[in-house]
């Protein structure tokens, strides 16, 4: 298995809309494990779509708790189990992770109790351990390093980009921030850098259609990355590769791949990826779009 990435669920905010994309998730494989890097509503179905058997899920990592990067964390780890699930699943995120855990076990305790004693599953409470973590390193193991940068997400303080070292590639995601000059050492010399990425001409017709739009225009702007700074980012860092995800807007009729791609090129020179439901990005590939 030569790492690849998956990006499961492209879009940017918990809302989905018919036909739309997905909130946020994401699948890295590398280093022989599977990874899945938020968990965003659908990303149980997309990991399925993306021909994993749920069966194999060992690790979880999630940025922040924000819904649209935890929503299905739960009833993920729970599929799973109903599909066989019988070794430990480690799940890594920010301070609060144990208990969201925790709430959505007691949230299903009657149907985890009755699925136990009828149709004789391990205990779920014991396949999942959750592992809370800060700046610094997260995870290392069998040549692969996980670490985390807090960035700068206002107003959620516990929110971490994560970069994932080994010898068949590094990977760094942003995660949710505003844009953070600090990324770039971050994601210095990676193959690929993960970048969320937001389109002006798209945030006041997204604002307008959402409809508390003073608040919800200060939240994106004061949080966000817009795709030319993501391009910035990308530039300063030496990346292989800039993929643009977590897209604002992400369903927009107006808004086209042309624009995203108008707006990356006035940073960014090299090789680069707009998101997408179910696309898959390999280490090696130099092709851009
Ligand atoms: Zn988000
Ligand atoms: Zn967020």
């Amino acid at each position: 298995m030569s790492a690849r990435l998956v990006l499961l669920g492209s879009k940017g905010g918990p809302a989905i809309r018919p036909g739309g994309p997905w909130p946020t998730s994401s699948l890295l494989e590398i280093a022989g494990r599977r990874i899945v890097i938020d968990c965003g509503l659908g990303v149980t179905r997309g990991l399925t779509d993306a021909g994993m058997s749920l069966k194999a899920l060992d690790m979880i990592v999630v940025t922040h708790l924000h819904s649209d990067h935890v929503l299905e964390l739960g009833p993920l780890i729970h599929t799973a189990w109903t599909a066989g699930l019988a070794d430990l699943v480690r799940v890594f995120g920010p301070a609060g992770t144990r208990a969201c855990w925790q709430g959505f076990l007691q949230s299903m305790a009657f149907d985890i109790n009755i699925r136990i004693v009828d149709e004789g599953r391990p205990d779920l409470r014991r396949l999942v351990e959750v592992v809370e973590f800060s700046d610094g390193e997260v995870f290392s193991q069998d040549g692969l390093t996980v670490s985390a940068l807090r960035v700068d997400h206002p107003p959620v303080t516990d929110c971490f980009a994560l970069r994932f070292d080994h010898a068949e590639g590094t990977v760094v995601f942003s995660s949710d921030t505003a844009y953070f000059p600090p990324l770039a050492d971050f994601a210095s010399g990676a193959d690929i850098l993960v970048h969320e990425a937001m389109l002006a001409a798209g945030v006041d017709r997204l604002v307008a259609r959402t409809g508390n739009g003073a608040r919800l225009k200060e939240h994106l702007l004061a949080s966000h990355t817009f795709a030319e700074q993501a391009g910035a980012i990308a530039e300063a860092a030496g990346v292989g590769r800039l993929v643009l995800h977590h897209l604002i807007p992400a369903d927009d009729p107006e808004v086209s791949q042309a624009d995203w791609i108008t707006a990356a090129r006035k940073s960014w020179p090299g090789a680069l990826t707009v998101a997408s439901d179910g696309l898959v990005v390999e280490f090696a590939d130099d092709s851009s779009v």
